[in-house]
Order: structure tokens, then C-alpha cells, then sequence
């Protein structure tokens, strides 16, 4: 089965998609990770990534997506896979058409007032990038990093202020992907405002 995970900042998408793929044994493909494993492996899309990034620029769409492609012509993707964080617009949704097929796309959805409160008890470690959250997964040491013993610290983008920003961004340019995979009927709505559990278990059930 292959899955997309739809949602604005801050609804789980990494959590849900990390247990489905768990559950299911489809690789979960987040694009930001898959862009740091070629930068790391100095692949020749990751160096052309990285050029961009030195600048402070965006990566391409078109970068980004041939790196999908080639992650997805990978054996272990034969079954299915779920792509979290990837289409974010209408055009990258049309690219990835071109040479996937897609069965379900989860559409992850809370309030903005939930999302502000969520992101705003991040913290990720200043040395290997681990995610942690004040509420769902709480380091053992306040502050320090279990796997690397590093400082946890909050990322400016989950300040308030940025999360509005990233709100309104993602209401410009990935919502209207929710209309663009209804037309398609592949739109799976859920709820994503229970624990990381309880949303799991809803798109488990919603995809079966
Ligand atoms: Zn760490």
C-alpha cells in the first residue's frame, strides 16, 4: 500500500507514519531525513542539495523529487511505503504522479490552537537532532538527550510567532492537496488530536 501522510506542522505525521510503517513494514520516507542521508552520503542529488542549502536556499522540487524516485525504486518499497512530509504542492503531487501510484492519503487533521500547544513543547538535541516533546516523549534527564547525552534546546521554528507562519504556508500551498486527492478519492480523513496511540489506531482502522 502506498501511503502519503497529509497535515499541517505539529499534527504527528512523523509519529503516525513511524508506527504504521512498524506495523506494516513499509519504509517510512521523510523527505527531510532522505535529504540529509544524500547530503551525508554525498550522492550526487544530496551534493546539489547541499549547494542550495550553503546558500540558505530551498532545495528544488525537481532535486527532491528524483531522490523520491530513486528511494522508491529500492526493493524494500516493492510492498508499499509511506512518504510523510512529501507532496507539499499541487505541482510536486503531479511530478510524483507521473511515476507512482498512490492507494491512501491520510489526512491528518487538528486545530491551530492544538498545533501551537504541541509544537511549543518540542525540543530537539543540539547534537544528533532527536525529537522530544514535554508531554508524549519526555527525555529521562530534563534537558539532556537519552541517546547522545547532548542539550536539548527548542527549534526557533516552534516559537509561536513561526508556528503561525508555518500555519498560514501550509494553508496556502498543501491544503488545497486535500481537494486535488479527494477529486482523485483517495483522501482518508482522521482526527489527529487524541494521543500519538489513538491517532495511530484511527488510521489504522481508516486504511484497513
Ligand atoms: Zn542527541
Amino acid at each position: 500500500m502506498n501511503i502519503i501522510l497529509l497535515g499541517p506542522p505539529g499534527v504527528g505525521k512523523g509519529t503516525v507514519a513511524g508506527k504504521l510503517s512498524e506495523k506494516f513494514s513499509f519504509p517510512h520516507i521523510a523527505t527531510g531525513d532522505m535529504l540529509r542521508e544524500n547530503v551525508a552520503q554525498k550522492t550526487e542529488l544530496g551534493m546539489e542539495a547541499k549547494n542550495h542549502m550553503d546558500k540558505g536556499l530551498l532545495v528544488p522540487d525537481d532535486v527532491v523529487i528524483e531522490m523520491i524516485k530513486e528511494r522508491l525504486q529500492k526493493k524494500d518499497c516493492e510492498k508499499g511505503f509511506i512518504l510523510d512530509g512529501f507532496p507539499r504542492t499541487i505541482n510536486q503531487a503531479d511530478q510524483i504522479g507521473s511515476f507512482t501510484k498512490m492507494d491512501k492519503v491520510v489526512n491528518l487533521h487538528v486545530s491551530d490552537e492544538l498545533i501551537i500547544k504541541r509544537l511549543g513543547r518540542r525540543r530537539i538535541c543540539s547534537e544528533c537532532g532527536s525529537i522530544y516533546h514535554l508531554e508524549y516523549m519526555k527525555p529521562k534527564k530534563e534537558g539532556i538527550c537519552d541517546k547522545c547525552s547532548g542539550k536539548l534546546h527548542q527549534r526557533k521554528d516552534d516559537k509561536p510567532d513561526a508556528i503561525i507562519n508555518r500555519l498560514e504556508v501550509y494553508r496556502k500551498e498543501t491544503e488545497p492537496l486535500i481537494k486535488y486527492y479527494q477529486d482523485k478519492k483517495l483522501i482518508v480523513n482522521v482526527d489527529g488530536s487524541g494521543t500519538p496511540e489513538e491517532v495511530f489506531e484511527l488510521v489504522v482502522e481508516d486504511i484497513s
